[in-house]
């Protein structure tokens, strides 16, 4: 009683930082001037902009919907009429909406960002913890009441909700971020103290998604506090997202140095070797050239030993930021991952697939930097090759489906389908590698709990019952497996790559 209490306490206190939070995209007024076209549009572009964006100019818009309505019209209106007379060099391709709108931004916000942060992300964090620790009253480890039948964990109204939330995130962050200026103005404050400058869409999405994997990452530390693995792995994703992945790259920026996530990994990392990023690395001096080998050199030489040695865990379950997001705020959701064997066949094709499409897609890239030339072949144009992979692989899968999908596919549904690192990773560990999980088959009583709590899919019970080892390219070491059995049967271990038991699975 006393704990439900509680749990109350914090779910409304969630629900009420989290309507804040959505309720201030709608915030403020809009007022566009010239001195605001001079601060946000390239000089190239600022007189035609000027002209056809004058009627905006110290009209009070009441929402953002209508100012970013009229400001694209202007510019959609202009980059039709130079296209109908076939002036191609004088198309704005530039999108300035963002910049624009979060410029022109009057009212609530611009004065009071830290008042409406602590009233809806402080809020939403504050009851998220309070209900989360309410598990400390609780045993540890899973617990499988209900787990099928709650809507929120077996596709019903509560996760479709959750789903569609994450998915409408992503599209609008990737495709319309003009509509979050609102957002990214809560989080300015916390940007200028980190790195001197306004935040941008990117600095609010790493931000989010770093405080998100906090908050369910305490939730992990609390409900598998009796399991030392699951502890140590918990705080190395925390750390490698907090430090590597949100401060390290800011501070850089501070330093005027190349944003770089120094544990992002190419072909997770897919831009790596595109021409713009070497070149900044170059000009960039002694540090930017440390980068370029350091990334390099983690891809073609850490991946494969330190996977020799340990296994694909030590990036994906350890250091990875989506393995990070997949472990902490997708910890809910990893038995709805499909254990089918068709789907396993749909895995191997279709994650292979994005890994040859990435290795093509980057020598197309690094053709065209040696090369200057853009076409190879007579027919493929490197520029269109990787605005196809960005958008369709870098963009849809990896967010909008990655993420979004959690709720209705299980949370490693881009580790398993779509993640070209996981892949590579994945055919060292399945064929040069010391890792494997040992089965006791003997105690195993086929309860089932590893297959069910599987984020990859795999049919753990299957090896159990035949006290066969797993050896499999997608297992990312999670240790749950492990975690939730109750007789001990699994071990994740290392040993002579020669005593590995592979049979047919
Ligand atoms: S087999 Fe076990 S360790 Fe491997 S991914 Fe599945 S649950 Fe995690
Ligand atoms: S959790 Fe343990 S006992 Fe249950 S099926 Fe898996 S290996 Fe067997």
């Amino acid at each position: 009683m006393y704990m439900k209490g509680i749990r109350l306490v914090g779910l409304s206190l969630f629900f009420a930082g989290f309507v804040a939070f959505v309720i201030t995209l709608g915030f403020g007024q809009y007022q566009l001037s010239s001195a605001i076209i001079e601060q946000t549009i390239k000089p190239e572009h600022r007189a035609i902009v000027q002209e056809r964006t004058a009627f905006m100019n110290g009209r009070l818009y009441a929402s953002n919907v209508a100012f970013i309505g009229d400001f694209e019209k202007a510019i959609t209106g202009y980059n039709e009429e130079v296209r109908s007379r076939q002036e191609w060099d004088k198309v704005i391709y530039d999108d300035y909406a963002f910049d624009v709108t979060k410029a022109a931004s009057l009212g609530v916000l611009q004065g009071s960002s830290w008042l409406w942060f602590w009233l809806s992300i402080g809020l939403a964090t504050l009851g998220a913890l309070v209900y989360i620790t309410t598990g400390l009253r609780q045993l540890p480890g899973i617990k499988n009441n209900l787990l099928y039948r709650h809507p929120a964990t077996d596709r019903g109204w509560i996760g479709i909700i959750v789903g569609a939330f994450l998915i409408g995130f992503y599209v609008v962050l990737y495709f319309y971020p003009e509509y979050l200026t609102n957002w990214v103005l809560l989080v300015d404050p916390i940007s200028r103290s980190i790195n001197g400058g306004a935040a941008s869409r990117w600095f609010l999405y790493g931000f989010l998604y770093t405080l998100v994997i906090w908050v369910m990452g305490i939730r992990m530390l609390i409900n598998y506090r009796h399991n030392r693995y699951q502890q140590v792995r918990t705080v190395s994703v925390i750390f490698f997202q907090t430090a590597f992945a949100f401060l390290i790259p800011e501070i850089l920026t501070l330093l005027n140095q190349p944003y770089q996530d120094l544990k992002n990994i190419w072909p997770l990392d897919y831009t790596f070797f595109f021409d713009y990023r070497i070149n900044e690395k170059i000009q960039a001096g002694g540090l930017g050239i440390f980068m370029l080998v350091w990334g390099t050199a983690l891809s073609l030489v850490a991946v494969p030993v330190l996977t020799y040695f340990l296994g694909k865990r030590w990036y994906c379950s350890w250091v990875c930021g989506c393995g990070g997001l997949a472990e902490t705020l997708g910890d809910p959701y990893r038995h709805l991952s499909d254990k089918r064997l068709a789907a396993w066949k749909i895995e191997r094709w279709m994650v292979h697939s994005v890994l040859v499409f990435a290795v093509v897609m980057t020598l197309l890239v690094l053709y065209t930097y040696f090369s200057g030339q853009s076409t190879v072949l007579g027919f493929l144009d490197s520029y269109s090759v990787r605005s196809a992979y960005g958008f369709w692989i870098g963009s849809i899968f990896a967010g909008v489906v990655g993420t979004g999908f959690y709720p209705l596919m299980g949370n490693r549904v881009w580790c398993r389908f779509g993640c070209p690192l996981a892949a590579y990773i994945g055919l060292v560990q399945r064929f040069k590698s010391r890792f494997r999980i040992t089965t006791n088959g003997g105690q195993c009583i086929s309860c089932g709990n590893c297959s069910a709590y599987c984020e990859m899919g795999i049919d753990v019970r299957w090896y159990a019952q035949r006290g066969q080892d797993i050896v499999r390219a997608s297992c990312v070491g999670c240790g749950i497996c492990s975690a939730v059995c109750p007789r001990g049967v699994l071990k994740l271990e290392l040993g002579p790559q020669k005593s590995r038991v592979i049979g047919e699975g």
